[in-house]
């Protein structure tokens, strides 16, 4: 592989075709079974793979052992591959448990209560890794990875009573529970001893043949090509990225049964990011609390640039909310009719008709588990292209939003209405828009950054003072931290919420910038650090050009709501703007 600061891989998985699921998961069963033996095999070498990190991953394995259950080099090849990248990932974690280790203490755990169990104290926690990471060089462990190790330690805490005193320990052998074979072991394309795959790009298909085992457990070429269609976005892509080895992988799904997938794995050119002398602006993106997003641009001076953006989800989540119910209900009835069939003795006449039946309702279940599953990416895809949008309208190179792992803790307050219903939905659909950010940042050149929130919607954007949430502008006697309003006692500044994280989450940003102009160093600032600045609104600016889409160029207006065409899904465009200046801006 490339190298990883020019080059970026990107993945599409695709489902086999009928004809070949059978051996290719059969296949995989008897990868599982070598690449689980070998590590139970490597588990107790597991410091070698954090010193020796020169060359590929099945090299490193080959120098300690060879195939327990041996059934070609090649084949062996990728299953070691899989095992050594395991072992790597897992030293890697080994590293961090122990800067972690000696900070451990008793005051990460929170003692049982009346109400609630014992638990972490998280906000303990947080401090603790800040403090540890302060003390170590730049870039040597992240954030997240010490703070993985940190939860997983507490957990075992919480489990035994006491932290684990060495890593293996805490980490039981990190058997594969799905059947996972990377192909990247192989030559591949013409050549391949595993494998082999041609690409068609005309006719839009790529030809798939591997060697597997058949039932007998004897292994053979499959005897014809497999023709996998090529989604559209691969075909795309593969016409200026590079085809890699690809990934075999099982998916199981919710009924139960078990499918087998190919990852297509592309490696495109990052762009280029811009010098940080010309960064001017930052987006600063909040996860809301009645928004899915909202978004302010602020320049470099901290003045607010332009309007915020709120990005609401509309029926979204009621239809999702659908959906899981009506896969709760048809699993009900899979579970009654399990049981009469049980009841009845097998060669009972009735068999075949709870057979049949029982395949209609796990062919529903699994019909609906995959609609729920597209429109929740269609939605991610909308959401994050809206915002990469709006840093090329509002001239922002840099966006800046609350790092991944917080998506857990948010959100969790009571009293808020509807908008957490689908809490699970919600902080699936944010791991799903982050990831997808990072990744187009670097594909179109903005620089990505985020932040530790901490204080965003409880701190005013305008002096910079802690300031309290209330219901709604007129409910202000009583402060509610979930509250919609925010009311700054100290300058007497107010507004929505979401607004003003956003604004929070961009006065960090332009802080962050601020920092690496001027020293090309920066570590991450607090709401409360003095580096960052209040801001101020001009409402200047703030032209919103959304380019149409799909064939029929103008949206369509029902009632107050503006029907965007050329989307999958639909979302909720909300403005400060006038209703004909925004259907204007929209195309
Ligand atoms: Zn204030």
């Amino acid at each position: 592989m490339r190298d990883s600061r020019t080059h970026q891989p990107l993945t599409y998985d695709v489902r086999l075709p009928d004809e070949a699921q059978a051996d290719a998961l059969r296949l995989l069963d008897a990868s599982r079974a070598v690449v689980n033996a070998s590590l139970a095999i490597l588990w107790p070498h597991l410091d070698e793979f954090a010193t020796d990190r020169s060359g590929p991953a099945w090299k490193q394995v080959g120098r300690y052992i060879a195939s327990p259950s041996p059934h070609g080099d090649r084949q062996w090849r990728c299953e070691s591959e899989v095992v050594g990248r395991i072992l790597c990932a897992q030293a890697e974690r080994k590293r961090a448990f122990i800067l972690v280790l000696p900070v451990l203490s008793d005051g990460f755990i929170r003692s049982k209560t009346e109400n609630r169990p014992a638990g972490k104290n998280r906000p303990a926690i947080k401090e603790a890794i800040a403090t540890l990471q302060k003390s170590l060089e730049e870039d040597e462990t992240t954030f997240v990875a010490l703070q993985n190790v940190m939860e997983q330690a507490c957990n075992f805490s919480l489990q035994h009573d006491r932290f684990p005193t060495n890593y293996e320990e805490l980490q039981p052998l990190p058997l594969l529970k799905v059947g996972m074979l990377t192909y990247a072991g192989d030559d591949g394309g013409e050549k391949g001893q595993a494998y082999r795959l041609a690409l068609d790009l005309e006719k839009g298909v790529a030809r798939f043949r591997f060697r597997y085992p058949d039932s007998a457990g004897v292994w053979h070429w499959r005897k014809v090509d497999t023709l996998i269609a090529l989604p559209d976005a691969v075909r795309e892509r593969l016409t200026h990225g590079e085809l890699m080895a690809p990934t075999l992988r099982e998916e199981q799904r919710a009924d139960g049964s078990r499918i087998a997938v190919l990852d297509f794995i592309i490696e495109v050119e990052k762009a280029d990011l811009p010098a940080w002398e010309n960064v001017e602006r930052v987006l600063g993106a909040d996860w809301g609390v009645h928004t899915l997003l909202t978004a302010t641009a602020v320049d470099g001076r901290s003045e607010q640039v332009g309007r915020p953006f709120f990005l609401n989800t509309g029926g979204f989540d009621g239809r999702q909310a659908r959906t899981r119910r009506q896969i709760d209900e048809l699993k009900k009835k899979v579970a009654t009719y399990e049981k009469q069939r049980d009841a009845l003795p097998s060669d009972h006449p009735k068999q075949a008709w709870y057979k049949q039946r029982l395949a209609l309702y796990r062919r529903e279940i699994e019909q609906c588990w995959r609609k729920y599953e597209r429109r929740n990416r269609a939605l991610a895809h909308l959401a994050s292209n809206v915002l990469l949008l709006l840093c090329q309208v509002h001239g922002c190179s840099l966006l800046s939003m609350e790092s991944l792992k917080t998506l857990k803790s948010t959100g969790r307050g009571k009293g808020v209405r509807g908008r957490w219903r689908n809490y699970r939905n919600n902080s699936t659909i944010r791991g799903e828009i982050w990831r997808l950010l990072r990744y187009k940042c670097h594909l179109i050149g903005l620089r990505f950054h985020t932040e530790q929130p901490g204080g965003t919607s409880h701190t005013c954007p305008h002096c910079g003072q802690p300031a309290k949430t209330y219901r709604s502008p007129s409910e202000c006697n009583e402060a509610v931290k979930w509250g919609r309003w925010m009311y700054c006692d100290v300058c007497h500044y107010h507004g929505d919420r979401d607004y003003c994280a956003s604004v929070n989450i961009a006065r960090l940003g332009v802080a962050y910038l601020t920092q690496m102009k001027t020293t090309s160093k920066a570590r991450s600032c607090s709401m409360t650090d003095p580096r960052v600045k209040p801001v101020s609104y001009t409402g200047a600016g703030s032209a919103l050009l959304l380019p149409p889409t799909g064939s029929h160029a103008r949206p369509s207006v029902s009632g107050k709501v503006c029907f965007y065409p050329g989307w999958l899904g639909s979302a909720f465009l909300q403005s400060s703007q006038k209703k004909s200046v925004f259907l204007r801006l929209c195309g």
